[in-house]
């Protein structure tokens, strides 16, 4: 079986890293892939976050990563997922997590949502988080890889 991992990876943290390490044991393979939203103005460019995803799933060996436009479900389809594989933190990733699961089960019947939870300790861990701390100029080194720590320095150094 074959699932997608969707995400905005922007960037990816250790919590992600941890989704697709457990997601890769249940899975034949594992396709993670970023969401390329022109509405958001993300941090990296998607070709960046695939690089940096690349560089940090390489112990995994039946983890591809990809970037799509459009529709999850049509994306899951064209490279023949039965699976989207999610994580859930918190009460109110629920909410929003279950809602889109209802809905792209409506638009296919046959793609499954598969809800990880979060190891512990990363349940408080998000992109979101990372991108304030680093902004900020606090480390970040317990929080993401450390390709990802080294291009977060970089980027806010050259603001
Ligand atoms: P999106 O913009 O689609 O929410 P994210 O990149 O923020 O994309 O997250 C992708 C998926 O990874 C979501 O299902 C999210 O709940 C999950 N996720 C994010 N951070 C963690 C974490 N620390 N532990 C477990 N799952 C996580």
């Amino acid at each position: 079986m074959i699932a997608i991992y969707p995400g905005s990876f922007d960037p990816i943290t250790l919590g992600h890293i941890d989704i697709i390490e457990r997601g890769a044991k249940l899975f034949d393979r594992v396709i993670v892939a970023v969401l390329s939203n022109p509405s958001k103005k993300p941090l990296f460019t998607v070709d960046k976050r695939i690089e940096q995803i690349t560089e940090c799933t390489q112990h995994i060996a039946n983890v591809k990563v990809d970037s799509f436009v459009g529709l999850t479900v049509e994306y899951a389809k064209l490279h023949h997922a039965g699976v989207l594989l999610r994580g859930l933190r918190v009460l109110s990733d629920f909410e929003k997590e279950l809602q889109m699961a209802h809905t792209n089960k409506t638009l296919n019947h046959d793609i499954e949502t598969v809800f990880l939870a979060t190891t512990k300790e990363y349940s408080f861990l998000s992109s979101s988080i990372v991108k304030e701390i680093a902004q900020f100029g606090g480390t970040i080194d317990h929080l993401v890889s450390e390709n990802v720590a080294q291009d977060m320095y970089s980027k806010y150094q050259n603001q």
